[in-house]
């Protein structure tokens, strides 16, 4: 961690709405300056930001497509340009879609929407940001997994694959830059309550769950928020559940 006076930087993906924007708020009690990454709903990441500032945290919004392998060179490598002597020391890459359906009858663009959105979304966001945290020997990066991912779920075999090939990621990453005090790690949510699950029957999947209920975004944040933390300094490559206990 620096000791100087500099802003200290986390980019969270998709952080305008749900788990993201828990996770950004809770960074920037943390101290980060956060940049709020988001696709296309630019008044709820104004909320995130205006939330960030009411709580006395600083921020600012960087929104492009982390599918989007050029969007995403324009937009950091534009950032990285105006901050030259600066790094992005969290990275929490959380952006993410469902686009469940069985496979049988799956549409192409929700194969690959999915794949592009989690796993290439991945690549594009941490390649850039890694050279910055290797250089200065020390980073966090947390991707945002999921329970489908660990357990493969019918009807999402394009989420599983995609979450299922972030952990693999997460693990070989994790031992590519760990003598660079640069660590990777997954938190892996069961079913938290945002606008990603709000179509689901919660009354129902509530008995799946030995908890007897969803998450809250903040549960996860406060995860998140640890494993960012200079105290999980010696945690890397590992997956964390957060679900509730559903094993
Ligand atoms: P939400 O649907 O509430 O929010 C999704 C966020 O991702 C939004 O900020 C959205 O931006 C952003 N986003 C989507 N696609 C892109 C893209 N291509 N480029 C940049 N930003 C994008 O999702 P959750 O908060 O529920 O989910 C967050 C993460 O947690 C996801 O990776 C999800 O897979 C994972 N997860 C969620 C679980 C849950 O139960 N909710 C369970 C397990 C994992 P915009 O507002 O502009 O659309």
């Amino acid at each position: 961690m620096e000791t100087n006076q500099k802003r200290r930087y986390a980019l969270v993906t998709g952080a305008s709405r749900g788990i993201g924007r828990a996770v950004a708020l809770r960074l920037a009690g943390m101290g980060y300056h956060v940049l709020v990454n988001y696709l296309a709903n630019a008044a709820a990441a104004e909320e995130t930001l205006a939330l960030i500032r009411r709580q006395g945290g600083e921020g600012e919004l960087l929104p492009f497509d982390v599918a989007d392998r050029e969007a995403a060179e324009r937009a950091l490598g534009g950032w990285l340009e105006a901050h030259p002597d600066e790094a992005v020391e969290v990275l929490v890459n959380n952006a993410g879609i469902r686009r469940d359906g069985l496979l049988l009858w799956m549409p192409h663009e929700d194969w690959y929407g999915v794949l592009r959105t989690h796993l290439d979304g991945f690549f594009h966001v941490t390649q850039p940001l890694l050279k910055g945290m290797l250089v200065r020997k020390y980073g966090r990066i947390i991707n945002i997994v999921s329970l489908s991912g660990i357990k493969g779920l019918p009807g999402q075999v394009n989420y599983s694959a995609a979450k299922g090939g972030l952990i693999a990621a997460t693990r070989a990453l994790a031992q590519e830059v760990a003598k660079k005090q640069v660590t990777v790690n997954a938190v892996a949510p069961g079913f938290i309550r945002t606008d990603m699950t709000a179509d689901l029957d919660e009354a129902a999947l509530r008995r799946t769950i030995p908890a007897g209920r969803f998450g809250e975004p903040e549960e996860v944040a406060d995860l998140v928020a640890f494993l960012a933390s200079e105290k999980a300094s010696y945690i890397t490559g590992e997956v964390i559940s957060i679900n509730g206990g559903i094993l």
